[in-house]
């Protein structure tokens, strides 16, 4: 440890460890505080068994953008996976996202045509698409709403769908061919050696101090850089002054299973509100890892106030406002820097979390 730095940078997650890699190469000095017991965030992985387990959810790295990708490509050899998860309702099997192969399955149909003139007229009953339920009948009918998204969405946000924003669902590709990968980008894998050892190669030359809470004593941290990139929650940083922003949370409950091949695809995702759980991840299918046994996690959406652990941030009116009250107040600290899912209180995907921490090195050092 020195006794100085030129940047703190709170968290090792994706943002924090991209921009400690900017900043290193332009021959700042860099210490990273970190309240896990581990880097990486929520992209860590963990070998078990000879299988790469994604502790926090299934992370798949996908992008359009070929600087992302050339960048990613430094610090790890992807391989060829592509998402084609399958959408279980009770002993119902449909492929996502949303194709030929659902409608099919769901209609007994085979042509886009004979698809297109049953989701038409079961959309006739929707006029203005003000929430997620009219939103999803519109995109796809109401047989495919009631069976692949009523029960799973309403178990991911804890709220009836007539009351969540349409933009959620519009996430999801709807497509009137047989291609059942998940994602429209140009790439697509995952690390072979896991997203743990991206990030030791992002913050080489970093000090990195582990299991310690900066928001516990924030001005003895602060005192030891010139400057301070901060990852982690808004309102926790400001000892929630100005109200608690709400999260949706998520329990990970994974299990060794001594069997090869459990269910036979990487994501399953459990669409029926009777069960508990969202997904099923068996983790040796994203990178075809060998091993006679085989390690699945149980993904289960609950209360924020249940795990104190934030996954998606709840963007509505409410939080969206309060967030910029926090927002105005960390943009006022000349020597703060914020950035990153948690900080800048949005849904992120990892290219985009890497575009965005590449931006603001640009912009900063
Ligand atoms: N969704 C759904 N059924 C599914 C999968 C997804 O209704 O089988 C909806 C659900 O509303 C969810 C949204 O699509 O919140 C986005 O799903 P995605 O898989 O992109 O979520 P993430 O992987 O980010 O949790």
């Amino acid at each position: 440890m020195k006794d100085r730095y030129d940047y703190l940078i709170v968290g090792t997650g994706l943002f924090g460890s991209v921009f400690a890699h900017e900043a290193i190469a332009k021959g700042k000095s860099v210490l990273m505080v970190e309240k896990r017991n581990h880097i990486a965030g929520n992209i860590y992985t963990e070998k078990v068994d000879g299988i790469n387990i994604h502790r926090y959810g299934a992370h798949i790295f996908h992008t359009s953008d070929e600087t992302v990708w050339e960048y990613i490509n430094r610090f790890a050899s992807f391989n060829n996976f592509i998402n084609s998860p399958i959408a279980k309702y009770g002993k119902e099997v449909y492929n996502m996202p949303f194709n030929m192969n659902t409608f099919s399955r769901m209609w007994g149909i085979s042509t886009p045509a004979e698809a297109k003139a049953i989701i038409d007229s079961q959309r006739r009953e929707i006029e203005t698409v003000t929430n997620l339920e009219e939103q999803a009948i519109s995109l796809v009918g109401r047989d495919i709403y009631e069976k692949l998204i009523k029960g799973y969405t309403e178990k991911q946000w804890g709220r009836s769908c007539t009351e969540l924003p349409p933009e959620i669902i519009k996430r999801l590709p709807v497509r009137y061919t047989y291609d059942n990968n998940y994602f429209n980008d140009r790439y697509q894998g995952i690390p072979t050696e896991g997203y743990t050892a991206i990030v030791e190669k992002l913050i080489e030359g970093a000090d990195v101090v582990l299991g310690e809470d900066f928001n516990l004593d924030q001005a003895r941290w602060r005192s030891l850089a010139d400057r301070t990139l901060y990852t982690g929650c808004l309102d926790e940083f400001f000892h929630y002054s100005e109200g608690r922003l709400q999260y949706r949370s998520e329990i990970f409950e994974s299990e060794r299973i001594e069997e090869e091949n459990y269910q036979g695809v990487a994501v399953v995702n459990y669409t029926e509100m009777d069960v508990p759980y969202t997904r099923v991840i068996e983790h040796k299918h994203f990178a075809k890892d060998i091993s006679p046994v085989t390690w699945i996690s149980r993904e289960y959406p609950v209360d924020y106030e249940k795990t104190g652990e934030p996954y998606y941030p709840i963007n509505d009116e409410r939080n969206d406002s309060l967030y910029r009250r926090y927002r105005k107040l960390a943009d006022a600290d000349g020597s703060l820097i914020i950035g990153g899912r948690l900080a800048e209180y949005k849904y992120y995907d990892m290219d985009k979390t890497v575009l965005s921490a590449l931006r603001k090195a640009e912009e900063i050092i």
